[in-house]
This record gives C-alpha cells, structure tokens and sequence, in this order.
C-alpha cells in the first residue's frame, strides 16, 4: 500500500469516526450549503481530504473539475445533489448548516481536526484550502505523480477554517 493510499484510510476513519460520534446534527441534503457565492463561505480542505473527494470523483469516470459560473461547489450536480456525498469533506459534515443544526463547536471535533492536519502534513500539504483550489490541486497531483508517496514537508502545516 502506497502512502497515499495509508493516508487516505486515515481521513476515512476520522469520517467514521466524525459519523459515530453522539452529536445532534441531521443533514438533510438541502445542498444549501453547497452554493458557496449565496453562503459566502467555502469549506477548506487538507490535502487528504481533497485526494479522498478527487478520488470519489475519479471513480465515476470523471478526470476535470469545473467551477460553476454560479459560485456553487464542482461536486453539486444540477439535481441539487452531492455527487461525492460518502466522500464530502470534513466541513461538508460539520458545516454552519442551521437546517443540519449549526456548526460542530471545534472542541467537538478538535482531536479530528488534528489528525487530518497530520495526513496533511504527511502528504505534502500547506493546511486547509480553499475547495475549488484544493480539488483542482489534487487532481493533477493525483494524474502526474505516480509514486503517490508520501510527501512530508515539516512545519508548513497551518490551521483549517471553513
Ligand atoms: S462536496 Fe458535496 S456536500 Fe460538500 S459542498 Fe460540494 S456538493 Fe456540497
């Protein structure tokens, strides 16, 4: 197994374990969210989340990701759903939905945050980035690196927000 692929079965025990957890919220899949321009705020993402959307996305064939011209997430279908749901990013799962219940208080998840910072860090990555940006990234890193090893680049890991 690949560094890579180590880190992401990380990012998706930290979903799992995000999912276990007995806190109060309920997605409805409203997809409010997701129409960044209108919210006016977009998740961040660590790079092994963005591998672990991009990866989802690869899956069903798809090789580019556009930005929509109305402002909404790539991954929104125009049916006004996900189309990387099982795969959307830690701030997708723990957004400022007040539909969902609001936010998740960060010392709810702290301990997961930070283990996504690690795979970040591990892989190579700057700390949370914009969605668009870090997909994007991701996508061509994940078509011209065929090693898809671990990257490690000490002390550049920075802090996430949504
Ligand atoms: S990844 Fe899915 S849930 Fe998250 S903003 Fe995009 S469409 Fe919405």
């Amino acid at each position: 197994m690949t560094g890579r692929e180590e880190q992401l079965k990380e990012v998706s025990a930290v979903y799992a374990e995000l999912a276990a957890r007995p806190i109060e919220r309920n997605c409805t899949a409203t997809a409010q969210c997701c129409s960044f321009r209108a919210t006016g705020r977009t998740p961040f993402l660590t790079k092994g989340e963005a591998f672990f959307a991009i990866r989802a996305w690869r899956a069903a064939g798809r090789k580019v990701v556009s930005a929509p011209p109305d402002g909404s997430c790539p991954f929104l279908a125009s049916t006004g759903r996900c189309q990387i749901y099982e795969a959307r990013p830690f701030g997708c799962r723990t957004h400022f939905c007040e539909a969902a219940g609001g936010p998740f208080a960060r010392a709810e998840v702290r301990d997961l945050i930070q283990r996504l910072e690690r795979v970040d860090t591990e892989l190579g990555g700057r700390g949370g980035v914009n969605l668009f940006t870090a997909v994007t990234a991701a996508m061509e890193e994940w078509e011209t690196d065929p090693g898809r090893g671990n990257r490690r680049q000490k002390g550049r890991c920075r802090g996430r927000a949504k």
